[in-house]
């Protein structure tokens, strides 16, 4: 009797601690909500509601018990500059926000989203009719990638598993003016940039058509990545795209030479328009996604370092 209560006690923890650090909707729509709420007013590069932002994904970071790993505790300040449209302050002060799950390994994936968006549209790059002074939430560009991001940190640093690589997780600023914070980053990396495995970058996650399936991109960077694709279990479509580069941030990564996988679910009517809002987000679609992320990335623990592949 003894032991079988053992076994329910501690069959029934385990359920409900995997229960816990799995991706989960309810998290998913907390951070995008409040991401993408007026009051962050777009998270335009160089407002104090971008700032806010960053602010935003350090408390979590901490929460999860990362290391700060930026040049300024968490914060990686950098000057970006709009070049798109002709603003006085076209220089601007931001950050990529930098943690570290440190596993004492030699090794680390990088995972990363970027934080900020079009702001009320000063910035250029809106495709609204009359940009300026209408709040673009970013609800798809790129709350959920963020949203994505913190769930990820939250699910490895979380799993009481000490993984064979260590993670490195960013919100990069400034994406929207020319992928600045990544390349940044990649320029002055806070960790050498040949310890690094891969890259895995969300941008817009959050727009799931179960018809159309989510696009995963540089499926082509590493030879390595067909085995790692093999036998993942999910109800969500996916389709894989060999390109490494183009679009966002994992780009820059990309252009060093570092394997890369691009998480994005596709183009739509509200994509750079103040109408990229909560409401329209697939939160279950965001949370298979991650699922399918998570089983890619603990089949690429199993292995050594990948190698990079340019495609052709
Ligand atoms: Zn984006």
């Amino acid at each position: 009797m003894k032991f079988l209560i053992f076994v329910f006690v501690a069959v029934f923890s385990l359920n409900s601690f995997s229960q816990n650090i799995n991706p989960s909707t309810e998290n998913i729509a907390r951070h995008i909500k409040s991401l993408a709420s007026d009051k962050m007013k777009g998270r335009g590069t160089g407002t104090k509601e971008n700032d806010k932002t960053a602010k935003y994904v350090v408390k979590q970071f901490k929460k999860y018990k990362l290391a700060p790993k930026g040049t300024d505790g968490f914060y990686q300040p950098f000057t970006a500059k709009i070049r798109r449209v002709v603003v006085p302050d076209s220089l601007r002060q931001t950050n990529n926000v930098i943690g570290f799950l440190d596993n004492g390994v030699e090794y680390t994936i990088v995972i990363g989203a970027h934080f900020d968006h079009l702001g009320t549209g000063r910035q250029g790059s809106s495709k609204a009719e009359k940009p300026e002074g209408q709040i673009h939430n970013g609800a798809d560009d790129n709350a959920s990638g963020v949203a994505g991001l913190l769930e990820l940190a939250r699910y490895f640093s979380g799993n009481s598993i000490r993984e064979s690589y260590n993670f490195l997780f960013i919100a990069f600023g400034a994406e929207e003016l020319g992928l600045l914070g990544s390349r940044h980053f990649v320029n002055n990396p806070t960790l050498p940039l040949s310890k690094i495995n891969f890259m895995a970058n969300m941008d817009m996650i959050g727009r799931l058509d179960p018809n159309r399936g989510v696009g995963i991109g540089g499926y082509g960077t590493s030879a390595e990545w067909p085995a790692i694709f093999k036998n993942i279990k999910t109800d969500t479509k996916f389709f894989t795209d060999n390109a490494g580069s183009g679009g966002s941030d994992h780009g820059s990564f990309y252009a060093k030479q570092i394997p890369v996988l691009f998480f994005h679910t596709g183009g739509h009517d509200d994509y750079h328009k103040p109408t990229d809002d909560f409401e329209k987000i697939n939160l279950n679609g965001e949370a298979g996604i991650l699922g399918i992320e998570i089983q890619l990335i603990e089949n690429a623990l199993k292995l050594e370092k990948l190698k990079f592949t340019e495609v052709k």
